[in-house]
This record gives structure tokens, C-alpha cells and sequence, in this order.
């Protein structure tokens, strides 16, 4: 933070909090020393110079286009992977997938899927970040301790002030972090070192069923849970391991129990970089989530078989389109399969650096909440407004990808 008083009207869109009421000018960011913030505009430099390359060379744009298009129509069997754009981005995105029969799956389809699977089985009571702020007096961190990979999280909770309800905050499972607020009173439960069985435990006590020798701290927890206005079990998709569906089923069980006597609800964190805004743009527009072929059979949703490293180990396609307008660095998977990549200005030479600019089309865009406005889902499941704070001329993904598909010919 430095200088003179700036508007304070940036949304920063490096992770799914999507923490407003910030002042950004060229480098200069005031209200936050986030430091995912940081990271995200430093990989960002202004002023680079957008290239276009086929092949690894330097191409005018209108052509690249144009060649990305004619590869795109010859694939059997694409798959759209990254997935790293905004909401515009993404109804773009299912367009030209429906038109080209393409797998969609976003970067970080796995912790997408743990969450979406328990809530299609028992559904939940989900909460937003001001519910929090407002009327949560328990917070439990269930394997997460919140800041690393979201770094405003407390403060986005309220846990700096002390006029909130928030009377406790618990971490099980995992060590309280050094950012946690001075004044939170704060606890930690180590358990068993097996979260799923602390869970299943907790589980039974909250809903008073006998299960043998308990631990004595989560007897104490489930007796607090029961006893707090408005409980708050967070989780963190990216912490949860391959069977993580089934501890968000467990936390959602907690959180169904307690709603017989008080009220409580799960917090889950994920979905950034478009993530969550893929999923609801898939969803709205052909009632499926994002694992799904617009083919000519229908539409077929296979949470499993269309998971795009699966796709790829398996070689189930023949060409990939990869689409990631946040963080420069992360690079389409290194294999053989011809690709369309779409990025940032600074993907390109990295594109070339990691030797995958052969058998590759790059196209650069703009950054939503960077270099373009846009809409990007919370967390929370909250829309939110992005502005463009960089006069860089670079076009939206959105806009790019429709011009992809009206040069699109596809074979009859
Ligand atoms: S927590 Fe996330 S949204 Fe908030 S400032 Fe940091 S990176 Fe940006």
C-alpha cells in the first residue's frame, strides 16, 4: 500500500472471495496486502505486449484465429480444459462446445466435483460470506486453516472486529494459523489424525447415537454445535482427498442434524478462477454441471469418465482447447495433442519455454477484473461485477471464442 487515497472501487478477481472496495492504479494497490493479490497482478505486468503465435511463431491475431478455427473443426473429440474464464467466457464456451461435440471439464474439476456430488445426493444448507459476518457465534475450520489459500477470509468473516455474534472459532483436524485475529477465542482439536473418522463421530454425537469410547473434545464440540444460534462448518475443496464427496456428505449430515433444533450451515471454499462460474453457466444453460458432451447423442453427463486428465491418460480426445485468463503460468498439460490455447499476454513465451508451442494455436486475452469487466460467482454462490482497470486492448475471451465459431466449418 502506498500514495495518495485512490477510488476504492476494485474487485480483485485472483481468488473466489472476490474481496471488493479495493484502489488499484498501475501497480498501485491500496486496501489490502493480500499477498494472492499481489501474486496475481505481479504476474500480470502492464503494458506487455499481446502476441498471437501458430506453431511457435509470431502470427497477426485475425490469422491465428482463423488457423485455430480450421484445427478446432477437424477434431473428432475435443476437450475444453482450463475452463479459467469469466461468465460471459463461459456461455461462449458452451456455444462452441455444443457446436463441436467438446468435453468440458475446468482446471480444478476435481474439488469441484466432491462438493457438487453431495449435494446432488442429500442436498445442504449453504450459507453466504454476510450470514457469516451476521449471525454465525461458532465457526468450526474442518481441515482447513482458510488463509493460505484465501488469504481474506477472516477479515471477509468479520473476525477482525468485535462487534459480530462470533463467539468461538474451532480448527479441527489442522493447526490454527498464525492470521487468526488476536481477540477470536480460539481452539483447535487435533482428533484421531483420520478426519473421516472424526467426522462419522461427530456425526453420531450430534445426533446423540451412542458410538463407544468418543473423544472427549468432539463430545465437547457436538455439545457446543447443538447448543450455538447459528453454527458454521467450513471445508476447503482443494484440501479434501479423492473420496472428499464423502466428508462434505458427512459435514452436510452434521449440519441437516443440527437444523432440527438450531441453525447451522457448511461453508465451502473453492471456486476461483471461474470455476463456480463455469459450473453455474453449464448448469443454467443445459441443466447439467460441467462434465458434460453436447454431442450427437444428447447431452451426456459423466462426472467420472469425462474428467479431463482421465480423458487425456486414456487418449479419448484429439485435441485440446485451453482456456485460462488468470495466472499466466498455468500451461495446458505437456502431451501430444494438438491445442488451442487461450491466456494471458504472458503465456505465450511460457507456451514456448516449456517446449508445447509446436502443434499449438495461442491466442491472448484479457484478465476479467484486469484488462476487462466481467462477472465471476463468490464463493458464496454471489455474482459479482468486475471492473477493467488496465487500458490494454486485449479482447475478452468471449469475444474471441465467438469469433472462433463464426469461422467455424465444420464438416457435414
Ligand atoms: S483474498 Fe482473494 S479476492 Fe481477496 S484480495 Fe486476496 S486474492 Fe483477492
Amino acid at each position: 500500500m502506498q500514495g495518495a487515497p485512490l477510488e476504492p472501487d476494485w474487485t480483485c478477481p485472483f481468488c473466489s472471495l472476490l474481496c471488493d472496495g479495493f484502489a488499484l492504479a498501475g501497480t498501485t494497490l491500496q486496501g489490502t496486502d493480500c499477498p494472492r493479490a499481489l501474486a496475481g497482478l505481479a504476474a500480470h505486468p502492464p503494458g506487455e505486449v499481446p502476441l498471437a503465435l501458430i506453431d511457435g511463431d509470431t502470427v497477426p491475431a485475425e490469422g491465428a484465429l482463423a488457423e485455430a478455427a480450421q484445427r478446432l473443426a477437424s477434431w473428432q473429440q475435443p476437450l475444453f480444459g482450463g475452463l479459467g474464464t469469466d461468465v460471459a467466457g463461459g456461455r461462449a464456451l458452451f456455444r462452441l462446445a455444443a457446436a463441436t461435440g467438446a468435453i468440458c471439464d475446468h482446471a480444478d474439476g476435481d474439488g469441484l466435483m466432491h462438493g457438487l456430488r453431495a449435494l446432488q445426493d442429500r442436498g445442504q444448507f449453504h450459507t453466504t460470506l454476510a450470514e457469516v459476518r451476521q449471525r454465525a457465534d461458532l465457526v468450526v475450520c474442518v481441515g482447513t486453516q482458510a488463509v493460505p489459500h484465501y488469504p481474506e477470509f477472516f477479515r471477509r468473516c468479520g473476525m477482525d472486529r468485535t462487534d459480530t455474534a462470533l463467539r468461538q472459532l474451532v480448527f479441527l483436524g489442522v493447526a490454527p494459523p498464525s492470521e487468526v485475529p488476536a481477540q477470536v477465542p480460539c481452539e483447535t482439536i487435533a482428533g484421531s489424525g483420520d478426519l473421516m473418522l472424526d467426522l462419522q463421530q461427530l456425526a453420531a454425537l450430534v445426533a446423540a447415537i451412542p458410538c463407544g469410547e468418543a473423544d472427549a473434545q468432539l463430545v465437547s464440540l457436538a455439545s457446543r454445535l447443538r447448543e450455538a444460534r447459528y453454527a458454521v462448518l467450513v471445508w476447503e475443496s482443494a484440501t479434501l482427498p479423492l473420496h472428499g464427496a464423502l466428508w462434505v456428505e458427512m459435514l452436510n449430515r452434521i449440519v441437516a442434524t443440527l437444523n432440527r433444533s438450531t441453525r447451522a450451515a457448511s461453508f465451502g471454499l473453492g471456486g476461483s478462477d471461474g470455476a463456480y462460474a463455469m459450473q453455474q453457466v453449464f448448469t443454467w444453460l443445459s441443466g447439467l454441471p460441467l462434465r458434460t458432451r453436447a454431442g450427437p447423442a444428447g447431452l451426456e453427463h459423466e462426472p467420472l469418465r469425462f474428467a479431463a486428465a482421465r480423458l487425456l491418460e486414456d487418449h479419448a480426445v484429439d485435441g485440446l482447447l485451453w482456456v485460462w485468463s488468470f495466472a499466466p503460468d498455468r500451461l495446458p498439460a505437456a502431451n501430444d495433442l494438438p491445442r488451442i490455447v487461450l491466456g494471458p499476454p504472458g503465456m505465450g513465451p511460457r507456451l514456448r519455454e516449456a517446449g508445447i508451442a509446436r502443434d499449438c494455436v495461442f491466442l491472448p486475452v484479457a484478465t476479467p477484473g484486469l484488462h476487462a469487466p466481467g462477472h465471476l460467482f463468490r464463493t458464496d454462490g454471489v455474482v459479482v461485477p468486475l471492473v477493467a482497470k488496465r487500458d490494454e486492448t486485449l479482447p475478452a475471451v468471449a469475444h474471441v471464442l465467438t469469433r472462433m465459431q463464426a469461422h467455424l466449418e465444420l464438416p457435414a
